[in-house]
């Protein structure tokens, strides 16, 4: 089977930082997720194949051997850790693998035929600002969802009376039926595969066990997620029909874009603008971080986009470890709105510089420099 090249899934160049790597994944992840497909093959296909360059190409030593062996390289005994591609797994198992839980056990999971009597899994998404998602938050969410039913416990027999066993399939819900030489299981077709029957329905429930409502929940986000993260509420999902046991609710993280920072894992980036005079003499300047203002000094000769760092003004992971760091990079601005004294007091200094081009500006000498030989090396 030939597979394509892990730096085209991604999109990005053979190249790439860590941390374009990342960023393309996410995007992609978010996009091709099969929570958002709806079930569409192709792009089922395309998510695996993403995942997949991920893996290899987020881990410095299997990257270097795809680099030099290419997919030849992981054909055999694969690196371990991504064993579970293409075999038609269900969707669950692939999201839990690229997201994983913040909390909550996996103690419910493949639970075997019970799987199909829970009731269903829910999703709720959560936009959340990045304040919030550093700090953690408390909230309340409203989930319409499907809950046992109450006067009946979830039996869905009436007040009273209780659900008869089936006497057609024994309360098996499977009959077995003859066809010549085989015998074929089927769902009973008394009690439609529920081994129980229902003589007296509740009226609450018409004897389905559950009724839809609209449940409020209080979830706690904890400090330091980010997009992507999800926070499992077991036994928060629908309730299973006739009393089977409810599925859970997922909490699925996203954070809004902030005006000022990025956030890269636990790290923040923002751009502050200053002025070229303080770029020139140096000084100190105010910058934002989550926690309100700090001051920075900027040293004299100060070019535009230098990056200054502020240890641990970044955030904590929920997943702990350190806290990141805040960087900040300067942009240096050019004054407008001048007056005439003001322009002048500028050519003034232009003027103090004339001539020195190479002691005042350095790069800019060089790189007409670099131009100049550019052209004549073309010309000659
Ligand atoms: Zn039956
Ligand atoms: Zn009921």
């Amino acid at each position: 089977m030939s597979k394509s090249d892990y730096y085209e899934v991604l999109g990005v160049d053979k190249s790439a930082t860590e941390r374009e790597i990342k960023k393309a994944y996410k995007r992609l992840a978010m996009k091709y997720h099969p929570d958002r497909t709806e079930g569409n093959k192709d792009l089922e296909v395309k998510f695996k194949e993403v995942k997949e360059a991920y893996e290899i190409l987020s881990d410095a030593g299997n990257r270097q051997k795809y680099d030099q062996y290419g997919h030849a390289a992981f054909e055999q005994g694969h690196g371990g850790g991504h064993g579970g591609f293409g075999g038609g797994g269900d969707f669950s198992d692939v999201f839990g693998d690229v997201f994983g839980d913040i909390f909550g056990g996996g103690g419910r999971r493949g639970g075997g035929g019970q799987r199909q009597q829970r009731g269903s899994d829910l999703r709720y998404n959560l936009e959340m600002s990045l304040e919030d998602a550093v700090r953690g938050k408390e909230l309340e969410i409203k989930v319409p969802t499907w809950v046992s039913c109450e006067p009946c416990h979830g039996s869905g027999a009436n007040k009273g009376s209780k659900p008869k066993t089936c006497s057609t399939c024994h309360g098996q819900g499977q009959v077995q039926m003859r066809q010549g030489f085989f015998a074929v299981q089927q769902p009973c077709p008394t009690c439609k595969g529920q081994g129980q029957i229902i003589s007296d329905p509740c009226k609450s429930c018409y004897g389905q066990g559950r009724v839809e409502k609209t449940k409020t929940l209080s979830v706690k986000i904890p400090a330091g997620v980010d997009t992507g993260d999800r926070i499992r509420l077991a036994g928060e999902g629908e309730a299973g029909p006739n009393g089977a046991g409810s599925g859970d609710l997922f909490v699925q993280v996203h954070v809004k874009e902030h005006k000022i920072f990025e956030r890269d894992g636990t790290n923040l980036y923002c751009n502050v603008p200053i002025g070229f005079t303080t770029a020139a003499l140096g000084g100190e300047i105010e910058v934002p971080t989550l926690d309100g203002r700090a001051k920075l000094k900027v040293p004299a000769e100060t070019q535009s986009g230098k990056m200054f760092r502020l240890r641990g003004k970044g955030v904590k992971s929920v997943r702990g470890g350190a806290t990141g760091d805040l960087l900040c990079k300067v942009v240096i601005e050019t004054p407008v709105n001048l007056n005439d004294k003001q322009k002048d007091l500028l050519n003034q200094f232009e003027e103090s510089m004339s001539g020195k081009t190479s002691k005042y500006r350095p790069k800019e000498q060089g790189f007409f420099d670099g131009v100049k030989k550019f052209f004549d090396d073309l010309t000659s």
